[in-house]
This record gives C-alpha cells, sequence and structure tokens, in this order.
C-alpha cells in the first residue's frame, strides 16, 4: 500500500476516535462535543473531549487536555513527530500550545466556517496562519476531514444558542 493511502486510512481512522471522544461528551455536563486524539509513534498517547465547564478551566480545550494527557503519558514535554488530531479547527490558544509542544502535524475536522462563530475568538487567529507566523516550516496543519460528521454536535453558523450555551460572545 502507498505511504499516502496508509496515512489517508490512519488519518480517518483516528479522526474517528475522536469524533467518538466528542459524542461521548454529549449530554455530559460541563463538556462541549470535541475530541481529541494524539498521535506518536503509531500509538494513541493521549486524547479528551473538551472539559471546560467540567473543570471550571478555560483552558481546558479537548487538545490541551489531550497534550497534557500525552506529556504526562510519555514523561515528555516535546511532541515532536506527534499528529493531533481535532474535531473542530484548533483556536489561537491550542494552535500556540501544539506549537510549544513541538507537535510536528494537525489534522483537524470541522473549520471555522462549518460551525457557530461562538467558538472561536472575534478576529479569527488561523492555525495555518500562527504555524506560519512562528516560523514552524517543520509543522503543518490540514482542515476538512469528516467535516460534515464533526460539525453535526456543534452549533451551526445560523443557529441561534441559547445565550448560556455561548463560550466566547
Ligand atoms: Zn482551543
Amino acid at each position: 500500500m502507498a505511504e499516502e493511502q496508509r496515512v489517508a486510512i490512519d488519518d480517518e481512522r483516528y479522526m474517528r476516535r475522536a469524533l467518538a471522544l466528542a459524542l461521548s461528551a454529549e449530554g455530559k455536563a460541563g463538556t462541549s462535543p470535541i475530541g481529541c486524539v494524539i498521535v506518536w509513534n503509531g500509538r494513541v498517547v493521549g486524547e479528551a473531549h473538551n472539559e471546560v465547564g467540567m473543570r471550571h478551566d478555560p483552558s481546558a480545550h479537548a487538545e490541551i487536555v489531550a497534550m497534557r494527557r500525552a506529556c504526562e503519558s510519555l514523561e515528555r514535554d516535546d511532541l515532536r513527530g506527534a499528529t493531533l488530531y481535532s474535531t473542530l479547527q484548533p483556536c489561537g490558544m491550542c494552535s500556540m500550545a501544539s506549537i510549544w509542544a513541538s507537535v510536528t502535524r494537525i489534522v483537524y475536522g470541522a473549520r471555522r466556517e462549518d460551525v457557530h462563530r461562538m467558538y472561536f475568538e472575534d478576529r479569527h487567529l488561523d492555525v495555518g496562519d500562527i504555524l506560519r507566523d512562528a516560523f514552524r516550516d517543520d509543522s503543518r496543519a490540514e482542515g476538512g476531514l469528516l467535516a460534515a460528521e464533526c460539525a453535526a454536535p456543534l452549533w451551526k453558523p445560523e443557529d441561534e444558542p441559547p445565550e448560556d450555551a455561548q463560550a466566547n460572545i
């Protein structure tokens, strides 16, 4: 099997795992249905769904929690070579954290335009721009994998979520 084909199959498999995590958060108090899986040397080393409300921690995005778990389990603070799968395009905070963790590749599902604006900063900091601006030519981001499925449990751009469900407005 060609390398590209193998990577594509792995990408979909890990994104489905991230999506399953996202869906497992549905209906759980203090969470959002956003999931993240980190793969390093061919194995899952950290995974999480969003736990912001559960932990009363605004930094407990799925990607941050998964990075913490990955680094704890590996007893290292450098994830060079790792691929981070997130069901939603990483925000500015998670993009920067992935740079500090030296994550090599970011693959995300739903893009900013697929979901309600409350999931992002007002002036969007694009993960691709951040990687470029941070002069990280050894890392890259690819979006849109299973985008519709990843966006399904989230508020849509045209929805009007109730005030208590809005994170960032
Ligand atoms: Zn984030």
